[in-house]
């Protein structure tokens, strides 16, 4: 073996071996890889969470600030990355592991994915990943997992639907209280202006994702089309109802009732597909 392919090699991945090398690490063990994109970005996220939950919630820490192992009650966020394809949710809390993987590439898309388009405003992945961190530690709370992750793959936990669906909700109903409670906070300082920027980046999801169905999809309301009312299938399912629940939760207005209920018929029309005309 040429010693110039052993430090060319070394040099490329010096990152990748350093950190897979570690004994235990939940990263390389699952058969990802450790990525420095999104750092900054993730830094951020984990201190505008931080003055979010106080102490109403585990400590997140980024794996890369405290090498060699945490304090027992901080949780550690990895940057990952899998085979193209193979990571399809931005953020979970993997089973079997007490802490946080976040897909910085998968995050970037979701977010370029759901900006596109007419009538579209542009979504700030900053703020958008700090109420996905709120959710995961939902489930960090819970003990609930949110996905699977084995040989590079992720999967769907092999759990029944509607419990899953529980654990997504409950995750969610964790971020809700925390927004609520400090976006409520009469004395304007950096954590309301804080929390007041992630309802407005879920105000604006909200509208995106309004604006796919209604400029996109015209006409997929009146029979609820699948494509666009139903689940995805995977762990983090229903993304759109979920988006239109949480803030229903937290703005409480007639408005957000409605476009929530609207949802739900649509999907049940889809769900009992019957002609949107009777024949005489
Ligand atoms: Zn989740």
């Amino acid at each position: 073996m040429s010693c110039a392919w052993v430090v060319v090699g070394a040099l490329a991945s010096s990152i990748l071996v350093t950190d897979a090398a570690r004994a235990g690490d939940p990263v390389a063990d699952r058969g990802l890889l450790h990525t420095q994109e999104g750092r900054q970005l993730a830094e951020r996220a984990i201190d505008q969470v931080a003055k979010l939950v106080a102490d109403d919630g585990p400590r997140l820490v980024p794996s890369w600030r405290a090498p060699g192992g945490q304090a027992s009650e901080a949780v550690p966020v990895y940057l990952v990355e899998g085979k193209p394809g193979a990571i399809v949710t931005p953020a979970a809390v993997p089973s079997g592991c007490r802490c946080v993987f976040v897909s910085p590439s998968v995050l970037k898309k979701w977010i370029q994915r759901n900006s596109a388009g007419p009538g579209r405003v542009s979504l700030d992945d900053g703020n958008f990943l700090v109420f996905i961190l709120m959710h995961e530690m939902g489930h960090l709370k819970k003990g609930t997992p949110g996905a699977a992750f084995h040989d590079g793959e992720m999967s769907q936990l092999n759990i029944e639907p509607s419990r899953a669906k529980a654990a997504e909700e409950d995750a969610d109903d964790f971020a809700v209280a925390v927004l609520k409670l400090r976006s409520k906070q009469t004395k304007a300082n950096d954590v309301s202006l804080a929390a007041n920027w992630v309802v407005l980046e879920l105000t604006k999801l909200n509208w995106n994702m309004q604006a796919f169905r209604t400029l996109d999809e015209f006409g997929a309301f009146a029979v609820g089309k699948p494509s666009v009312f139903f689940d995805n299938g995977y762990t983090h399912p229903n993304l759109a109802w979920r988006i239109l629940r949480v803030n229903d939760r937290i703005q409480q207005t007639k408005e957000t009732r409605y476009l929530l209920e609207a949802y739900e018929q649509a999907r049940d029309r889809g769900a009992n597909l019957q002609p949107l005309y009777q024949r005489k």
